[in-house]
This record gives structure tokens, sequence and C-alpha cells, in this order.
């Protein structure tokens, strides 16, 4: 059982339930409420249940003779199916047919100091919660994890059936938060992750993650907690492959390892040159297992680069083909990236590493992307004002009102990552569905927009980026690529995670 509870409005607090929604979550949720709030004003607000394992009548007969075992001060019931039973219920419990009725009739409920428990599923949790929580106003990052699986699944389903995916959750999962990212991907049986650093695979290890994980840059002084841990390094050159060799040995480490051939990035990896030294030494140490051999195309997204790509792809096929051979058995063989899933399939051979792809960027502008959006950036209005024409607005006076202007502050600046860059007009902002140009230069915590003729109010919340703005146009706003705009999202911003398809159901503020 696992129980949230945050403020509420008028001074109440709110309880939700991460699981799924049945007659036994409600009893335990009732029980928890019993026992954890004897003096609370105790509030249930309950929906329907969408798959229920028996008749509707005999199931909300059960839940009202819930109440009677776990009174409750009031019974709010939302939906059209429980509404149909209101006979079985306490005359003061109050039925609604849909949220929006609940919604409107709410202030003649008296709330205050009462302990709200919603329970339902969490497309009918989501608004409840939003409507009920205590509103904060904080510039934050809202992450769909029902899309990262659909973006996952939907990737996956262009593999053969053999192919395994390896998942990068590198620098905080690309920004969006790379422990809720790796329990969802865990959930979704990916084959492994990828991370960049010894410290990401240990936080990931230690929060209970059980996967696969290749670490891309092993710092040899971490080799102990890579054995400790079950952490899996990437072996890219002679350097590294030695003292990995001599530390295996003294501590009897059978480790895993990922051999990275340089086909034509000339970033990290073995040349052609190499390979026949390193299968000298790989033979040497029977300590070491190849698990996977694999290299990374340059040019993978764009077709002026397909012959390059073609040849990586042939260097590949024979850098590979030879470690095998000479190691006498065979490796997990991956080449591919997003666009490379997208553009050069046939090179997807034992795996592919998918990145920016499952994060809801579409690299590739298919015609027929499946990709959804994962990642929403939301900051506020804290203030507006009206500039008079000629005057000048932030650092600088970059900003010249040409006339007079509504100017509106916004709660977000370039150290929370949204960038300099974004400034004098280049970026713009949705506010209630309309889009309202950057006016002067960005400032660290703060940004000025014009809101001339906008309908806008102080406290309304501002999209930079999310479903109607891709993250692919702005990063051509400002010159550069949707993955430095995502992980350069600063830490302080806060992470909202929340499952939902249809773009709603909050189940995870991150908060206590
Ligand atoms: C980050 C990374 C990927 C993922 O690339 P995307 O373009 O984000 O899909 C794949 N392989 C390697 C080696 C990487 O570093």
């Amino acid at each position: 059982m696992r129980f949230r509870m945050r403020k509420g409005r008028n001074s109440s607090w709110l309880i939700d339930q991460l699981a799924e929604y049945n007659l036994k979550s409600l009893e335990q949720a009732l029980f928890f409420l019993q026992s954890q709030y004897k003096k609370k004003k105790k509030v249930i607000v309950l929906g329907d249940f969408s798959s229920p394992l028996e008749e509707d009548s005999k199931l909300y007969r059960k839940v009202a003779n819930l109440f009677v075992r776990y009174p409750v001060y009031q019974v709010i019931a939302i939906g059209n199916r429980i509404t149909k039973y209101h006979s079985f219920f306490s005359p003061s419990s109050k039925f609604y047919h849909n949220h929006q009725t609940f919604f409107s009739d709410f202030s003649s409920y008296c709330v205050e100091q009462s302990v709200f428990l919603v329970q339902g599923e969490r497309d009918f949790s989501f608004p409840l919660i939003e409507f009920l929580e205590q509103k904060k106003h904080q510039t934050k990052l809202e992450v769909n994890l029902d899309a990262i699986c659909h973006n996952l699944n939907s990737y996956r389903s262009r593999l053969n059936s053999q192919t395994k995916t390896m998942v990068m959750v590198k620098a905080f999962a690309y920004g969006n938060g790379i422990l809720e990212v790796a329990q969802a991907l865990e959930q979704e049986n990916v084959d492994y992750l990828g991370v960049a650093y010894v410290d990401e695979g240990i936080f990931l290890r230690e929060q209970g993650i059980e996967l696969p994980i290749m670490v891309m840059s092993p710092d040899p002084q971490c080799f102990p907690q890579m054995q400790e841990y079950q952490l899996e390094p990437e072996v890219y050159s002679f350097r590294v492959l030695k003292k990995l060799s001599t530390y295996c040995q003294k501590n009897n480490w059978s480790a895993d390892i990922h051999i990275k051939l340089d086909t034509g990035m000339h970033r990290l990896g073995f040349g052609k040159d190499d390979l026949e030294s390193l299968v000298l030494i790989l033979k040497s140490n029977t300590l070491l297992r190849v698990a996977s051999v694999f290299s990374h195309l340059v040019g993978a997204e764009e077709n002026i680069h397909d012959s390059f790509s073609e040849k990586q792809i042939e260097e590949f096929v024979l850098g590979s083909s030879f470690l095998e051979k000479s190691l006498g058995y065979s490796a997990i063989k991956h080449l591919i990236n997003t666009a490379g899933i997208v553009r050069h399939l046939k090179a997807q051979f034992d795996m592919v590493r998918l990145g920016i792809g499952l994060y809801g960027v579409d690299v590739v502008s298919e015609e027929s992307s499946q990709v959804l959006c994962v990642t929403t950036l939301k900051t506020w209005i804290s203030q507006i004002k009206k500039v008079r024409a000629g005057e000048t607005i932030g650092y600088s006076r970059r900003g010249v009102a040409e006339k007079d202007l509504l100017v509106a502050t916004v709660s977000i600046g370039y150290g929370d990552g949204f960038d300099r860059r974004f400034g004098n007009g280049r970026g713009k902002v949705w506010i209630n569905q309309q889009e309202a140009p950057v006016v002067g230069n960005v400032c660290m915590d703060m940004t000025m927009i014009d809101v001339t003729n906008l309908d806008v109010e102080e406290g309304q919340e501002v999209v930079i980026f999310g479903p109607n703005i891709s993250l692919t146009t702005l990063a051509e706003q400002i010159g550069t690529i949707p993955y430095e705009i995502l992980t350069g999202i600063n830490e302080r911003v806060k992470r909202v995670f929340f499952y939902s398809l249809k773009d709603s159901a909050l189940i995870n503020t991150g908060e206590q």
C-alpha cells in the first residue's frame, strides 16, 4: 500500500493511493483513513470501477456496506454507474454524474480541516486532485510515463521480435528523471539500461532497479563499485581494458563487458587496426566476457549521411564478426539509436539503443510519427504591467516598447534552463492557447513576455514546451537540438510524473 498525502485547498489534506482501484484497495484505504485520522473530518471522493469483476448492483452494494464498517463524514460519488445505486448509500452521501457538476457544487461543502481521500481510476483521480490540491505557483516539468511506455512500444513494434532494446537513461534520463523512467522501463521489460557514469548506475541499483546496466564512461577508480553493484563497463580503449583486466584478476570479478568499436565517429572505441591486439588481451583473461559489441552511427537522422552510415554498418559487421570468430562465442551486437530505428532498421542486429524518441522527440519528422509528447515545461505569470511607448524592458534596455505594451513577467529564466537565446522575440510561450513572444533579455530566474491584446491574468499558467510547442521547433528557434534543451532543464525545476494517454492522471508529485 502506498498512500500519498499533500496539502489541499481550504486547509484540507488530500490523500490518494498508488494502487489499482478495486474493492480491496478501497477497503484498505478506508481502513488506513480510519486508523490514521481518527479525529479528522473524513471525506471520501470515489468514482466508478472501470472493469468490475461482478455485476454493478452487487458491487456497489458492497461499496455501500464498506461505509457502514468504516464511517466517514461525507461520501461524494462521481460517475454514472455508481450514481445509479445511490439508494444503497446513506442519505447524506452526494452523487454527481461527472467532475464538472461536482466542481460547480464544491463551494456548498464545508471542507475546512478535513481529510480528502480520492479513490478511482487514474483518469478519474487526476482532475480531482488537480482541483482539490492547494495551488502552488512554481515552474515544473511534467513527465507523462504512459507516453514513455507508448513510445517505447511503438519503437519496439518496428523491430524483429527477437531484437533486444537498451534504453539510454543517461543525463537524468535526458532531463526527465532517471529513477521514475527506469522504474517504468523495468515494468515494460526492456533488456538493458544505458548510463554515462558509474554514479548513475549506483543510484539506480540503490533504488532497486535490477535490469542489466551498461556504463559508457566507467572510471577505473570505480571498478570496485561496479563489481559490487553489477554494473557492466563499456570498454573503449586499451587503457581501460588493461586496468579492468588487472582488476578482475585481483578481485576475481567475472565481468560482462561491452566492446565499443569506432566505425567513423572518432570519439571513443577500438579501430580496425586494434582488433587483433584486442582479441589477444581478451583471450588471455577468461574473466572478461564480452556481453556485447557495439558502435554508433554519426548521422543516422539525415539522408545526406546515408552512404556514410552504410560504410559504418559494413565496418561494424566486419569488426564484430572478426571479434566473435576470434573469441569463439557470440555477443549481442548493436549499432542503431532512435534515428537508426526509423531510418536504418536493417541494421538492428541483436539490439537497438533507444534514446530521444522514448522522450517524445521525433528526430526524423516522419509523417506517420507515432511519437507522443512526454514532457511539458510549465511556469506561471507573477506580474502583469503596462509599459508605455518608448520605455524599455529588462536588462541592458534590450526590450523596447515601440508602442504601449502589456508585459507579463513569468517565473522562468536561464537558471532553469530557459535558454538566454530565447530573448528578444526569438522564443514564444503559450498562455491560455495563445502565443506570446519573449520581450527583452531572458533573466536568470524570470522572463518578460509581450501579452498585449491577449486574454491573461496574474497567476496564470504558461507553457514553454509541450503538446502544442514541440521541442524540435523550440530548438530550431535558437539553433540547437532538442537534446540540449531537454537535458538543460535545471534540477531546481520540479519534476511531476503522471500516467495518462489522455494527457492527465497525475500520480506522483514527488512531494511529501
Ligand atoms: C545517447 C546514445 C544513444 C541514444 O541516441 P538517441 O539519438 O537519443 O536515440 C545511443 N547510443 C549511444 C552510444 C549513446 O551515447
